[in-house]
């Protein structure tokens, strides 16, 4: 009897400590949700630009554009966490608009200083089925002088198929336009290689998960080079995230990948240091 009494004692002090966690986390989930909006009028967001180096010819040419949070009492918030809650409280295209405008302006203060570099946006699957999204991608290229193929958009492959003939339609405008789409995450997502064939995306960013392990795990290996493969019959430049050592460099530079974006080149970094880092690159070389 005792011995059940005290089962019973440990269950319900673990329940208690289960929903106080639970509560916790709805708090934190609910304070971040309400914070969202005025993180993008008090000035609490930035973005960090992460480099792709081009295997061809070495050289570095290409960002990409990640968001960041600092919150006020709860210190920085990774994306992977507010993202999805902005998508689900209706709040991810404020947060778009402000990635936009602000690497459109980015764009066109490097360009002044002479260097036209291309920077890559991540949009969710509401900004793909907006109708407005061609019409203003190209007002921002307008007023900032780009060249389309400054702007890329990184869209998952679930993003993509869920509301496929809308996005099909503002995808294919956007791409009209001279704008790189690429498709990000993949392998993660779910998708019918007939459908994404429908979609016109120029690059195909393979997960970091199938790369982080690539030097030693050889279903990592096997698959990475089948989508190397895939990509390139698609007509597709093939990208891998998640590059962090010289090895997995080396290995995909082998099977004939175009561009590593990872560690191994950089992490991802404040706009105010993108040129000097740059200065300071020197251009990727393999031993063969
Ligand atoms: P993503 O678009 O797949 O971006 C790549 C993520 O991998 C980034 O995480 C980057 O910091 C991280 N990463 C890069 N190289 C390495 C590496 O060598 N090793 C490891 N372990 N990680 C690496 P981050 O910045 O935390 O962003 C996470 C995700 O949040 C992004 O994944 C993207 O889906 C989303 N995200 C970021 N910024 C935005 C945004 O402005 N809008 C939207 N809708 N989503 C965003
Ligand atoms: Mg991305
Ligand atoms: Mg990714
Ligand atoms: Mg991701």
């Amino acid at each position: 009897a005792d011995i059940a009494l005290q089962q019973a004692q440990d269950k319900a002090v673990r329940y208690e400590l289960y929903t106080e966690d639970l509560d916790k986390l709805q708090l934190r989930k609910r304070t971040l949700i309400n914070d969202l909006p005025n993180a993008v009028t008090h000035d609490e967001l930035w973005i960090d630009y992460q480099p792709k180096a081009a295997l061809n010819t070495g050289r570095i040419e290409h960002f990409e554009a990640l968001i960041r949070w600092h919150h006020p009492t709860l210190g920085l918030i990774r994306p992977d966490e507010f993202i999805e809650l902005a998508e689900r409280s209706g709040n991810i295209s404020l947060l778009s608009q402000w990635m936009l405008i602000h690497v459109c302006q980015q764009l066109h203060i490097w360009n002044q200083a002479g260097q036209r570099l291309s920077v890559a946006i991540n949009l969710s699957a509401s900004d793909i089925i907006n109708s407005q999204l061609p019409q203003q991608l190209e007002q921002l290229l307008k007023t900032y002088d780009l060249a389309p193929r400054q702007l890329a958009i990184e869209v998952t492959e679930t993003t993509a198929m869920q509301d496929m003939s809308q996005a099909v339609n503002i995808l294919k405008e956007i791409s009209a336009l001279g704008i790189v789409l690429a498709i990000d995450d993949f392998g993660t997502g779910y998708s019918s290689l007939a459908q994404l064939k429908r979609l016109p995306f120029n690059e195909l960013k393979i997960d970091k998960s199938f790369i982080l392990r690539l030097n030693t795990d050889e279903d990592d290996r096997l698959i990475v080079r089948s989508t190397i493969e895939l990509g390139h019959r698609l007509g597709l430049k093939v990208i891998a995230e998640g590059v962090e050592n010289y090895e997995t460099a080396a290995l995909l530079f082998k099977m004939g990948c175009d561009y590593l974006q990872g560690y191994w080149i950089a992490k991802p970094m404040p706009s105010h240091q993108v040129l000097d880092w740059l200065k300071h690159f020197k251009k990727l070389t393999f031993d063969q």
